[in-house]
């Protein structure tokens, strides 16, 4: 497109908002240079999304095993594996970083493996080279934080390193009451550690409806999870190959591995962001509006590192907006109204739309639709395990304002009623819905009775 620069545009980071940007613009006939000095396909692939939800099917054989002597099976001694884990899921990882960089290369993206930093507006440095653009995008992504203010904090690990422990820890201990944490602690739980989570208010997931907060927290207690709530870990010592924790409410637990989930900040640092201008928050988000644009007018920003909504397909939405923006004379903005997200917890959460909470905070009025039944799976199965389905609607407009499920593969439900909500759907609309029988997800188009006004 221009030929006054080296590349139209310089992207800083492979990760998912990353890629999709450079290839889309590349698509669009942009000249295109990305960077990567660690991993292609960032956090999602290689240390989030992806690995999580290969440990969290791993995590639920155990119940699924134990769930099958009702239906007749004898289900002979089953042991678990570790290291068979966590080489198939290296594997599949090493497949999935090849694809990234293919997609890259196909699309015409010049990669440049190194650590890129920001020399002016308009220009970069990687390995001893300096290249010119007429933009640079920063998809830096973020990085596991813990508090420094912990003696022993050091032995902790992050979700980093939890993705490739040498040995499985037999009894464990996670702090933090977020997706992170919440995730892992199932994970470790479901593969038979003794497991200990500790969050600093209660319940767990701030910011999810509170009925699902609250029956997570009991199925996991159910499941054997020793949940310590209002409360926070004291001190870290270490004897020997193992862990003695303290923790504020009292409780002194031993393990093997400590883990913090204690959230995750952006990666904005000794980069040259704030020597050419462009503007963070005092945590290092880089600051940008609603086109993407830094405080420096060449220089974008989109993804986890400007901290907004920290997940995976925003960052592709956020990407795909920005190259279509920019070289396809196409003005896009994602839209970030009712985004769909799930925890990959045991049982699974997900949720679009407003809480109850948030609702009765906007609206006057707020109906509230609810059911808590034990799956049908789980009458042979001798589970006690619940399912919680709950629907939140405006009811002068009779719109449903949001949609809440715990239960068996909530995310996939979740995902076709996030349509329904984005197209305006109202209760009538859900009522007038025939079910598919026996289902779980049935029950959002059955709910008759309102619980709550
Ligand atoms: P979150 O921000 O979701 O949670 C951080 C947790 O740590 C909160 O419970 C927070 O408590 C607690 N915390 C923060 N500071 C302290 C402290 N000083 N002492 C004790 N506790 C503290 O971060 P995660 O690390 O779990 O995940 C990062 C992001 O990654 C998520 O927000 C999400 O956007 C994304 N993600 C998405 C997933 C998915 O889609 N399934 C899976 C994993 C991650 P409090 O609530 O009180 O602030």
């Amino acid at each position: 497109m221009s030929s006054k620069y080296d590349y139209d545009l310089f992207t800083i980071g492979a990760g998912s908002g990353g890629v999709r940007a450079s290839r889309m613009a590349a698509r669009y006939g942009a000249k295109v240079a990305v960077a990567e000095e660690r991993y292609y396909g960032g956090t999602c692939v290689n240390v989030g999304c992806v690995p999580k939800k290969l440990f969290s099917y791993a995590s639920h054989f155990h119940e699924e095993f134990r769930d099958a002597a009702g239906f007749g099976w004898t289900v002979g001694d089953s042991t678990f594996d570790w290291g068979t884990l966590i080489a198939n899921k290296n594997n599949e990882i090493e497949r999935l970083n090849g694809i990234y960089e293919r997609m890259l290369g196909n699309a015409g993206v010049e990669i440049i493996d190194g650590r890129a930093t920001i020399v002016d507006p308009h220009t970069v440095s990687i390995q001893g080279r300096t290249i010119s653009a007429e933009r640079i995008l920063v998809a830096t992504g973020g990085w596991p934080w813990m508090p420094d203010n912990i003696p022993g904090i050091e032995h902790a690990i992050s979700s980093n390193e939890a993705f490739y422990l040498e040995k499985f820890p037999e009894r464990v201990l996670v702090a933090g009451g977020g997706y992170i944490a919440v995730e892992f602690a199932g994970i470790f739980n479901g593969l038979g550690a003794q497991t200990t989570q500790v969050y600093r208010s209660t319940p767990f997931l701030r910011g999810f409806d509170h009925d699902l907060r609250e029956g997570l927290a009991e199925e996991m207690r159910k499941k054997g999870v020793d949940l310590h709530f209002n409360t926070r870990v004291h001190d870290i010592e270490k004897r020997g190959e193992e862990y003695h924790v303290t923790i504020n409410d009292g409780a002194q637990v031993t393990v093997d591995t400590v883990m913090f989930a204690t959230g995750r900040r952006p990666m904005s640092a000794n980069m040259g962001l704030e020597e050419v201008g462009v503007k963070l928050d005092p945590i290092g988000s880089v600051v940008v509006d609603d086109n993407f644009q830094t405080s420096v007018s060449s220089i974008y920003a989109l993804g986890d590192v400007t901290n907004r909504l920290n997940l995976t397909p925003v960052a592709l939405a956020e990407g795909m907006a920005l190259a279509k923006s920019l070289f396809n004379d196409e003005p896009t903005q994602p839209d970030y109204t009712n985004v769909a997200t799930a925890v990959f917890s045991q049982p699974n959460l997900a949720t679009v739309g407003l809480t109850e909470e948030h609702a009765r905070v906007v609206y006057d009025e707020v109906d509230i639709y609810r059911e808590t039944f034990r799956a049908l799976k789980h009458t042979l199965s001798g589970s006690s395990e619940q399912t919680l389905m709950k629907l939140v609607v405006e009811p002068t407009t009779d719109r449903v304002l949001g949609v809440h499920m715990m239960g068996p593969d909530a995310g996939e439900v979740i995902q076709g009623f996030a349509v329904a909500l984005k197209a305006g759907a109202t209760k009538a609309v859900f009522d007038s819905t025939v079910g598919i029988h026996p289902t779980a997800a049935e029950e959002f188009v059955t709910m008759r009775e309102k619980v709550q006004s």
